[in-house]
């Protein structure tokens, strides 16, 4: 076990909750993903995560993505996920951390827009630009950590290139699952 995913393992009970447990390997050669879950949980938001160096690391965007570069979506980052997490979408028990509904919100490759660092870098320099390639973002998107310590905080923005849309507003037209086409009601408790 990664131990980076100390503490998402310590969070969750195999035994009461479908969430993945496992360890995926990934195969060489295939781009590097991303995955943006939306969680209905005490309160909705949207989960960004980024394939870098084997896990997903994560962020809980409140708002949701915007394809308008003037929106800039506060994006609070929560604890790696394992590879296999951006397959999940289901019930969370009641009771289990967590509970509520996830879906697939978006998914697709990345590549690092940056040609002289390495993703693990941009993260640590909390300036990360990508180019994602979903279903419904594409273009280049930028991440920047503008907290640090306790209460880190990051920007989470529609770089300006030909993809930006400032007429479209996908978390509100395209609520459905890219996987399952489901929507968070669709979905019992
Ligand atoms: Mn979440």
């Amino acid at each position: 076990m990664s131990k980076n995913l100390k503490e998402y393992y310590s969070k969750r009970n195999p035994n009461k909750s479908p969430e993945p447990q496992g360890k995926l390997v990934k195969k060489p050669g295939k781009k590097p993903i991303f995955v943006i879950q939306e969680h209905a949980a005490s309160h909705l938001h949207y989960d960004f995560r980024l394939e870098i160096d084997g896990v997903l690391k994560s962020w809980a965007v409140p708002k949701g993505p915007s394809t308008d570069p003037s929106v800039k979506r506060l994006a609070v980052p929560t604890e790696d996920h394992p590879l296999e997490y951006a397959g999940f979408e289901g019930v969370i028990p009641e009771g289990e951390y967590g509970a509520g509904v996830v879906i697939i919100w978006d998914t697709g490759p990345y590549e690092n827009l940056k040609e002289n660092e390495t993703m693990s870098r941009e993260y640590d320099e909390g300036k990360i630009e990508i180019f994602l390639e979903g279903h419904k973002l594409k273009g280049g998107y930028a991440l920047i950590r503008t907290a640090r310590g306790k209460d880190e905080r990051w920007l989470f923005f529609k770089m300006k290139d030909e993809y930006a849309d400032t007429g479209r507003n996908p978390v509100e037209t395209e609520p459905e699952s890219v996987v399952s086409g489901k929507k968070i009601q669709d979905f019992k408790r």
